[in-house]
């Protein structure tokens, strides 16, 4: 099997099941009991906490953990209504659902109003237009996402953040496809808000921490316990939570290792479609200023439509869809369908990791090929 779905999700590396193996064997006392056992596992809690903060540059204080990336949206949207008394939120059309949807729903609990921001037909955010609203609308929220994940475009964050300061707006910027892939450094770029997700980055599923600001009053989106400082109740997720620091700590130490290697893949994948299949196209930036583990697809018209992933998946190769038809779902790609592109139109992301190589590369360029004609 070739596996070219890490945006979804990635495999977990040895090392991290070694450390969750030594939490769910030894760490069962709950990190809230102040016995030796209860303390125990505290300590590795906090050791994890002092790790992931160290590695993006923050105080522990600022690192909240969560069940994950959609929890850490939900909850930065939801405190910025109810804690802040925000009224205006600046976002995009190419958000991820965590956000996208839980805006929608906001604006039915709160008196809130969502601006949305234009975006060019490759999916950048229009920074003129942007600014215009920030001018318009004082003290909002921004919130737009770090790398899209499904076509891979970045967003220039040094300037949105410069544009948040100038008027006074809140950044809040999902960073789930990019924690562990660039240096992100919190005490330079101006993130107020940032979320991270450890099973994007060869960590275990139901582990993610949300990134707070010191100094931003932030109330808690689950009730009902003292933990992570009273920030977000309930009994903390010990082996995920410590699998996810080793995990993060392994992708920043060969980061640069990493980004090198993949990002050849990428740029010999696209050569290879651009050479096999002349009229290939692809969705987003694919080869500009774009996450280099992402490279979203539009096949040829000619090729059939018809059940892609499985398709796919029966040469042997895991990938994903963006449009409905070949996804087999009934709801299209929201990012797709603001970037112009009809249902129908046949795109496939392939998103990859450290563990591909170029023969699985050669190979899905010849699968692609055939399903061409
Ligand atoms: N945000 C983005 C950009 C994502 O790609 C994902 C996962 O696909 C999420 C949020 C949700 O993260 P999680 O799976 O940890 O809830």
């Amino acid at each position: 099997m070739i596996y070219f779905d890490n945006a979804a999700s990635t495999v977990i590396v040895p090392e991290v099941i070694d450390v969750m193996n030594e939490c769910h064997a030894g760490l069962y006392g709950n990190p809230s009991a102040i016995h030796t056992s209860g303390r125990k596992a505290r300590v590795v809690i906090e050791q994890s906490r002092r790790s992931i903060a160290s590695l993006l540059h923050a105080s522990p204080s600022e690192v909240i953990f969560t069940s994950g990336g959609t929890e850490a949206n939900n909850a930065v949207l939801w405190s910025c209504c109810k804690d802040l008394h925000k009224k205006d939120f600046i976002s995009s059309r190419l958000e991820h659902p965590s956000v996208i949807r839980t805006l929608e729903a906001l604006v039915k609990y709160f008196d809130i109003r969502v601006h949305y921001v234009q975006h060019d037909p490759i999916g950048h955010i229009c920074l003129d237009h942007l600014e215009e609203l920030l001018q318009g609308i004082p003290g909002t929220v921004v919130s737009l996402m770090h790398a899209n994940n499904e076509v891979g475009n970045l967003l220039p964050v040094k300037d949105v953040s410069g544009l948040c300061k100038k008027y006074g707006a809140l950044f809040h910027s999902d960073t789930v496809q990019t924690i562990g892939k660039y240096d992100i450094d919190m005490s330079k770029l101006s993130f107020d808000f940032a979320v991270g997700s450890a099973h994007k980055f060869h960590g275990p599923k139901g582990a993610g921490f949300l990134y707070v600001r010191n100094g931003i009053p932030f109330e808690p989106f689950i009730t009902g316990g003292g933990q992570e400082r009273n920030m977000r109740a309930g009994t903390e997720n010990i082996s995920g939570i410590a699998g996810m620091a080793k995990a993060l700590e392994l992708a920043v130490e060969s980061m640069e290792e990493n980004r090198l290697y993949i990002e050849g893949l990428k740029v010999f994948l696209i050569a290879s479609l651009k050479e096999a299949i002349p009229d290939i196209r692809f969705n987003g930036d694919a080869e500009q200023h774009s996450l280099y583990s992402i490279i979203n697809i539009l096949l040829p018209e000619r090729a059939d439509h018809d059940m892609l992933v499985p398709r796919f998946d029966m040469a042997g190769i895991c990938l994903s869809s963006g449009s409905a038809c070949s996804s087999g779902s009934s709801v299209g790609s929201h990012v797709l369908k603001a970037l112009g592109r009809a249902p129908e139109d046949p795109s496939v992301r392939v998103s990859l990791s450290r563990f591909n190589t170029v023969e699985e590369v050669k190979r899905l360029v010849e699968v692609i090929k055939s399903m061409c004609g």
